[in-house]
Parts: structure tokens; C-alpha cells; sequence
């Protein structure tokens, strides 16, 4: 069967519409448009409806009650409503203190950075060569005046699960608010908030074949009682969290790709796509020198391939492989040359941070395109080494980390 090009990879940054969300949404468009706060005829209550019904179902995928659910913009939202919302409710009882970890989205990042601006003191934990942080290094961040605790489920870059039971556990004992941004492990392995014992949780519909633009955070109802300021203020709308009239065809489309999300995890979809990533990775070793995996090998999504191919800077690479939508550690996102942050916080060197390709399967990946994917990278590594200089001579048997590059 031949494949259609291009072949996208890259499920971590955004997944395609579900043409079986977009069925759902498409009467929300057009004929259910009323305002579901309209309380006085049958427009606003069939809208409400169709809210109500997805409340219930994005609930459902969490484990949560829908009365925890408050409909955001996106994770984007979710994360500073959490993050700066919970910290400042807090802080007038308990202190100013929040906990995050280097390796964060920059949606949580910065979020901190905005509550350091505040008046807040933020400490940002470290992980270890897998990317993975302790629950030890948790309790031993916590002070007296720490009042929120933000770590996420799985990592939109490498890949690696954090242990979000046992870090909710030590928050839980100490009475300290957890926050845990959940967007990629939703849909790829049980997200159940009970279990992980967090008390606010950030998702968002575009990143499980949903619609953008269209979040969710959950709010723990339950003892203990969470209380959050709003960032956003007008018609008190959910719960007063989150005022704005509310996108009935994205929340609809939210509903619907929740549904689908738990068929994934129970009808062998997931270990299709695991098998398909691991057989890449195990391809890949067999047929070229000198890979390097990013992140945990275990504690991993099954959708997420992140590997240094050393000697071959990963710009050079995206371009040799353009029908192959993959992202790189090595792409600049600003005016400096600094690459992948996550990356170097595992301690890997400039250089083979910037050799980074991120691999990112989903549901709509298939093995034609996972053959054809192994087959073009192989081909391009094996092309830009032969013209690498430095590859030569490793080849050579030099080493290259002896050499004095400039002449004095
Ligand atoms: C994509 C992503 C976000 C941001 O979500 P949006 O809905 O795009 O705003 C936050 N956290 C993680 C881990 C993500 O992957």
C-alpha cells in the first residue's frame, strides 16, 4: 500500500479532528446555537444540554464528579488559572512559597514566573538523567508556607511519566494544594483523580483529537474543599472560575473525543501504538551507531520516541526528512542558540540536545507510514553523517572531545 505524504508525527504538538468529533459538533454550529445560560426557552436549554451531556463525559475520562469540571480555553488557561489562581486564594492564610519542576510546559513555567513577579517564591525541583522527579525531593520542598505544588502528569517532549499518586500523597499529608497539568497523559494511560490524588488538573481537547481552543481544569469538590480566585471575571459563569459565554460546539466536541479517548485505553488501540513505537526505536538501534533515547525507557508514554542521533544536528535533519512532520530540541525558539530546555535539564550536552528528533505516534498513525518513517531517517542519518566531518573522524577512531579546536 503506498503512503500519502506527509506523514505526520508530531501528535505531542496537536492531533487531527476526529471526524467522529467534528459529527458531533457540526448541529452545534448551525442549528443547537443558542447560549446555554439561557435559562427562558428552548435554545439555551438544548445548548445546555449538549454541555451538560459533555461535562458529564470529559468527568467520566478523569474520574472526576462534573461539578469539578470548569471549561477553560485550553490547557494554556487551565495551567495560569491554577497555578496564579490557587496561589493567590492561598497565600493570604498560608504564605507565598509554590513548588514547580524545571521540566515543565512553559504554560506552568510561566505561570510561576508571573507569580514570582507577585511577591511569590518559587522553587523549581530538578530531575534526574530520565527526566524524572521524587516524591522525596517533593516533601523535602515543602515549608510552612508552601501553598501549591504544580508537577505534570507526562511531558510533552520526552515523554516520561512523573509519579503524580505518590507526589499527591506527600501534598496530601502536608496540606499542601497539587496541581498537575495532565494534557498529554490524557487518553494515552488512566488519568483517575482520585487515584493520583490531585486536587486541580489541567486538559485540554486538542492534544486527544479534539477540537482547539477548548480546556478543561478540574476542581476538587470533595473534602479537602479547593478554592481558587478567578483570572477572568463578567457573568460568573462556571462557578464564578471562569466567566464567558461558553463554546457549546468545542465543549460538545470536548465531550465526544473524552468519550473516544476511553475507548482507546480499553480496546487495544494503545498497545497498537506502542508496538509501533517500539518497534521504530528497535529498527532504528539495529541499523544505526551511536542513538540516544531521551528520557525514561519505562516510565513512558507508549506514543513518544525522543532520540539524539548524534553527528546529525537536527535542523539539518528535519529538512532531510520533510515529508516526515517530527520537532527537534535543536529548533530555536528565540533569538539564542540554547537548545531544548528540557533536554539540558536531564544533563544532556548542548550538542546532542541539538541531534533531538521527537517522534510523536497517534491514532491515525499506521505501520505503512511507521515503515516508511524508519526507512527515511535511516537513509537521512546515514547521508548527513557521511558528510559530517566529525563523523569521519569518530569514525577514525580520534577522539573528538580531546581536540583543541582553535590555534593559539
Ligand atoms: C499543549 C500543552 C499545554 C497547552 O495546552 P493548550 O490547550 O494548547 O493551551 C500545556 N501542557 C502540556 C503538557 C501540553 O502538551
Amino acid at each position: 500500500m503506498a503512503v500519502e505524504l506527509p506523514i505526520y508525527l508530531d501528535n505531542h504538538a496537536t492531533t487531527p479532528l476526529d471526524p467522529r468529533v467534528l459529527e458531533a459538533m457540526l448541529p452545534y454550529m448551525t442549528k443547537v446555537f443558542g447560549n446555554a445560560s439561557s435559562r427562558n426557552h428552548s435554545f439555551g436549554w438544548a445548548a445546555g444540554e449538549g454541555v451538560n451531556a459533555a461535562r458529564e463525559q470529559v468527568a467520566k475520562l478523569i474520574g472526576a464528579s462534573s461539578k469539578e469540571i470548569i471549561w477553560t480555553s485550553g490547557a494554556t488557561e487551565s495551567n495560569n488559572l491554577a497555578i496564579i489562581g490557587g496561589a493567590r486564594f492561598n497565600a493570604r492564610k498560608k504564605g507565598k512559597h509554590v513548588i514547580t519542576v524545571l521540566t515543565e510546559h512553559k504554560a506552568t513555567l510561566d505561570s510561576a514566573h508571573q507569580l514570582e513577579k507577585e511577591g511569590f517564591e518559587v522553587t523549581f525541583l530538578e530531575v534526574d538523567d530520565q527526566g524524572l522527579v521524587t516524591p522525596e525531593q517533593v516533601a523535602a520542598a515543602i515549608r510552612e508556607d508552601t501553598v501549591l505544588v504544580s508537577v505534570m502528569y507526562a511531558n510533552n517532549e520526552i515523554g516520561v511519566i512523573q509519579p503524580i499518586s505518590e507526589i499527591g500523597a506527600v501534598c496530601r499529608e502536608k496540606g499542601v494544594i497539587f496541581h498537575c497539568d495532565a494534557v498529554q497523559a490524557t487518553g494515552k494511560i488512566p488519568v483517575n483523580v482520585a487515584d493520583l490524588n490531585v486536587d486541580l488538573l489541567s486538559i485540554s481537547a486538542h492534544k486527544m483529537y479534539g477540537p482547539k481552543g477548548i480546556g478543561a481544569l478540574y476542581v476538587r469538590r470533595g473534602r479537602p474543599r479547593i478554592r481558587i480566585e478567578p483570572l477572568i471575571f463578567g457573568g460568573g459563569h462556571e462557578r464564578g472560575l471562569r466567566s464567558g459565554t461558553l463554546a457549546v460546539h468545542q465543549i460538545v466536541g470536548f465531550g465526544k473525543a473524552a468519550e473516544l479517548a476511553m475507548d482507546d485505553l480499553v480496546s487495544g488501540e494503545i498497545e497498537r501504538v506502542r508496538g509501533m513505537r517500539d518497534r521504530m526505536w528497535t529498527t532504528l538501534q539495529e541499523n544505526l551507531d551511536e542513538l540516544y533515547l531521551n528520557g525514561s525507557e519505562t516510565n513512558r508514554l507508549p506514543n513518544n520516541l525522543n532520540v539524539s542521533f548524534a553527528y546529525v544536528e537536527g535542523e539539518a535533519m528535519m529538512m532531510a526528512i520533510k515529508d516526515i512532520a517530527v520537532s527537534s530540541g535543536s529548533a530555536c525558539t528565540s533569538a539564542s542558540l540554547e537548545p531544548s530546555y528540557v533536554l539540558r535539564a536531564l544533563g544532556v550536552d548542548v550538542e546532542l540536545a541539538h541531534t533531538s528528533i521527537r517522534f510523536g505516534l497517534g491514532r491515525f498513525t499506521t505501520d505503512e507510514e511507521i515503515d516508511y518513517a524508519i526507512a527515511e531517517v535511516i537513509t537521512a542519518v546515514n547521508k548527513l553523517r557521511d558528510m559530517s566531518p566529525l563523523w569521519e573522524m569518530v569514525q577514525d577512531g580520534i577522539d573528538i572531545k580531546s581536540i583543541q579546536w582553535e590555534a593559539h
